[in-house]
């Protein structure tokens, strides 16, 4: 079930191609081209933007990979500790200012979350230094637990690990975000979860932090992060970006104002808000694709988890459709989305790219566009039966269809 994905084979760095000073704004250029240049001599100055457009994007995922290694390694770096860390890299890459902006402003969101995390655990050590669990489960879900909790502190997460299930039970489904007991439902959707992070929390600046995980990992003493919490993490890291830079609702909203302006015409509020749902759901899977990439779990899994008749991502049940009363199936466009992004997904690391640097180069695309980056990276162009090919190969045999 959970065969692994391969790791990556060894890059070799690609030789810079911009010159000293440049900046490479991809858009600009495109627009540029396209009023400049026709016909044949087009088509060769657009291969070479592909290749400037490639060369550029894998290395503003670089620039990205060693971000989160910073945080890895040193929670508390600084602004200038990023910057000596990329600065060589942002000119070998051209990188253009709101680029650099990105990079820098989910640096800033790390450190506001850290520090909040940082200034909270403080005010709970013991003699030795040491966090005392019982009493920070108590201050984050205001209950004294029933038995010992373990707390890690991570770089951007605080995670939970109690020892008695009912302690997890209350907080599996927000029980104590809701000041009520936990019931039957909890206690299911406990069993079911090997952990979860807490997108609300009762103490202000810590939405989105917390993660817990099951009791079930209480005894195992694990020198690596458990998978859990990689996956957790991976969403932590997600959210930074999102909160920066949502590709998916940016680029609606100017897709809707650009045709309310040159229509004139006012699109109905009820298409906006049935579209914004949309691309909020293409977030969430997107999301969960690269957390179980990140766990380092195959694509049939992934395609299981996710599309199966019982997954725990039912909201894609609602893709594609008009609000209130529908049934639980998936619209079939909504199945081929989840199929060709994990596909997509896998195409990369097979090329011999890493983990990181795959989650990085996609993650601020669409996920629509995914096997068209994907196939402009690898240079790989797939012909109908190559695609179908790679679905029976990579993808589960038992997600439901209709
Ligand atoms: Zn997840």
């Amino acid at each position: 079930m959970s065969e692994k994905i391969p790791s990556a084979i060894e890059n070799k760095p690609p030789a810079p191609l911009f010159k000293e000073g440049e900046v490479f704004d991809a858009k600009k250029r495109l627009a540029n081209l396209r009023k400049k240049y026709h016909g044949e001599e087009g088509l060769e100055h657009l291969e070479e933007f592909k290749e400037k457009l490639n060369f550029q994007e894998l290395g503003f995922s670089s620039v990205e990979v060693k971000l989160f290694n910073l945080i890895e390694a040193k929670p508390e770096a600084s602004l200038d500790d990023l910057n000596s860390l990329i600065e060589s890299e942002v000119k070998k890459y051209a990188l253009t200012k709101k680029q650099t902006e990105i990079i820098f402003s989910i640096f800033k969101g790390y450190q506001e979350k850290h520090q909040a995390i940082k200034e909270m655990t403080n005010q709970h050590l013991d003699e030795k230094g040491e966090v005392k669990g019982k009493e920070l489960f108590k201050e984050f879900f205001n209950k004294e637990p029933r038995d010992e909790v373990k707390v890690l502190i991570r770089p951007m997460t605080i995670n939970f690990c109690p020892k008695n299930l009912d302690d997890y039970v209350y907080l599996i489904d927000d029980a104590f975000l809701e000041g009520r007991e936990a019931g039957d439902d909890d206690r299911a959707l406990a069993k079911k979860y090997a952990g979860r992070r807490l997108e609300g929390s009762l103490l202000k600046g810590f939405n989105n932090l917390v993660t817990i995980e099951n009791p079930f990992f209480f005894d195992k003493n694990i020198d690596e992060l458990s998978a859990v919490l990689n996956h957790e993490e991976q969403h932590a890291f997600n959210s930074l970006k999102v909160d920066v830079h949502n590709v998916e609702i940016d680029k609606l909203l100017d897709k809707i104002n650009n045709i309310e302006k040159e229509t004139g015409a006012k699109i109905p509020e009820e298409l906006k808000s049935f579209l914004i749902k949309n691309y909020q759901t293409e977030l969430f899977i997107k999301d969960e694709i690269s957390a179980y990439f990140k766990e380092g779990l195959s694509p049939k899994y992934i395609s299981k988890v996710l599309l199966e008749k019982n997954t725990l991502y039912d909201y894609g049940f609602d893709y594609n459709k008009p609000a209130g009363g529908q049934e639980n199936e998936f619209d079939e466009k909504y199945v081929q989305l989840v199929k060709n992004a994990i596909i997509a997904f896998f195409d990369l690391l097979k090329h011999g790219y890493s983990n990181e640097e795959v989650q990085n180069l996609l993650f601020h695309e669409p996920i629509g566009t995914w096997p068209r980056v994907t196939a402009r990276i690898s240079g790989r162009k797939k012909s109908p039966e190559d695609k179908k090919k790679d679905e029976e190969k990579y993808i589960s045999k038992v997600i439901y269809h209709k």
